[in-house]
């Protein structure tokens, strides 16, 4: 009987800055035709900072499985897991679980999300391209730009966008950012727990080429001090009222509820988040809450397309590429549904 090659994937317990894990199982079917036929598994919590020395298995249960596109042509398949406890309750690393509790009860609102994923990709301890000694040129000629003085790892970011596509994410656009060697994805408009389960899978994806280039991205929100942009997860939020005539006014409206918990939104919008949200570099500080029409320098920007519609979306600038987008997600919703 054929066997299918099924990537167990999930999310450690490590801070402030969680990170994935995978291992591979095989799945004694010929096609995997619904999360039932991916067993539960297990694994050593005490080596991915989830479990002490003692009693440290922990369940991996299967919510979500996409095709491998790195392995076209067979049936394997990538599989996001949530960790469960050993009596089957969510672990507190978990963020997932809470997302779908809160998910379920705004389920009428249907909000749709949309993430812009910026990262780094570095070679060794310099990012691709850099000279190994100084700096390249100042910014100004890179972010979309063509050729192979300004645009370093493009053969990895059409891979990994096509590989998203094959895989059925919502990938809808790539483009090289305003430091060399920085690059952005986006994903989107989809609603939350599928936005937080397809941006853990570009992820994995995106580290998992790089290993066939030795090339590693990082998500971190400074990965070079001084006069460079920093890496952001844009986060773009509609709900049905929003997209409807009149929906500008809920928007102004969601602002404002926005505006009240600014310091709990920024508490999960990633670490190291103070470096890159400086007022400069198309920021907003991080101690400032201001929206505005089409500002890159505010922390909640409102497209031009929207205002000019009366309805649509708005984009919320403060998450760090480093984001747990299962947080994002739920306490936006918490946020602007309550
Ligand atoms: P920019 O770089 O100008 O901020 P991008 O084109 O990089 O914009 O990203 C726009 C994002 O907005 C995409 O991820 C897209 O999925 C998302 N988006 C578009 N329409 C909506 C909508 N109605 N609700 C939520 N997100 C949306
Ligand atoms: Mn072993
Ligand atoms: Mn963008
Ligand atoms: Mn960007
Ligand atoms: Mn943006």
């Amino acid at each position: 009987m054929r066997k299918v090659m099924a990537e167990y994937i999930w999310i450690d317990g490590q801070k402030p800055t969680a990170k994935l894990r995978s291992k591979m199982k095989v799945v004694e079917v010929p096609e995997i035709k619904s999360l039932s036929d991916l067993p539960d598994w297990g694994f050593d919590g005490s080596s991915t900072y989830q479990a002490e020395g003692k009693k440290s298995d922990l369940l991996l249960k299967p919510v979500r499985y996409i095709p491998n596109p790195l392995r076209p042509g067979t049936a394997d398949v990538l599989v996001m897991c949530e960790v469960m406890n050993q009596d089957g309750s969510p672990h507190p690393s978990n963020t997932r679980a809470p997302l779908r509790a809160v998910a379920e009860k705004y389920a009428s609102h249907e909000t749709w999300f949309g993430l812009e994923q910026e990262y780094t990709l570095f070679e060794g301890n310099r990012p691709l391209g850099w000279p190994e000694k100084g700096f390249p040129a100042p910014q100004g000629g890179y972010y979309c730009g063509v050729g192979s003085d300004e645009v370093f790892g493009r053969e990895l970011v059409e891979a990994h966008a096509e590989a998203c596509l094959r895989a059925g994410l919502h990938l809808n656009g790539t483009n090289a950012e305003v430091m060399p060697a920085q690059w952005e994805f986006q994903i989107g408009p989809v609603p939350a727990l599928e936005m937080g389960d397809e941006l853990w899978f570009a992820r994995w994806l995106l580290y998992r080429m790089g290993e066939d280039y030795g090339i590693s991205a990082t998500l971190h929100p400074k990965p070079v001090k001084g006069d460079w942009n920093g890496a952001g997860c844009h986060t773009n939020v509609s709900t049905k009222a929003m997209r409807e005539p009149g929906g500008l006014k809920v928007i102004e409206a969601a602002c404002e509820k926005l505006r009240a918990r600014h310091e709990a939104h920024i508490a999960v919008y990633g670490a190291h988040n103070v470096e890159r949200l400086t007022g400069q570099h198309e920021t907003a500080p991080i101690n400032v809450f201001r929206y505005g029409n089409s500002d890159r320098g505010s922390s909640i920007r409102i497209p031009m397309g929207t205002v000019n519609e009366g309805k649509g979306y708005f984009e919320d600038r403060r998450p760090a590429a480093n984001c747990d987008p299962y947080e994002v997600c739920r306490i936006m919703l918490e946020t602007i549904c309550s």
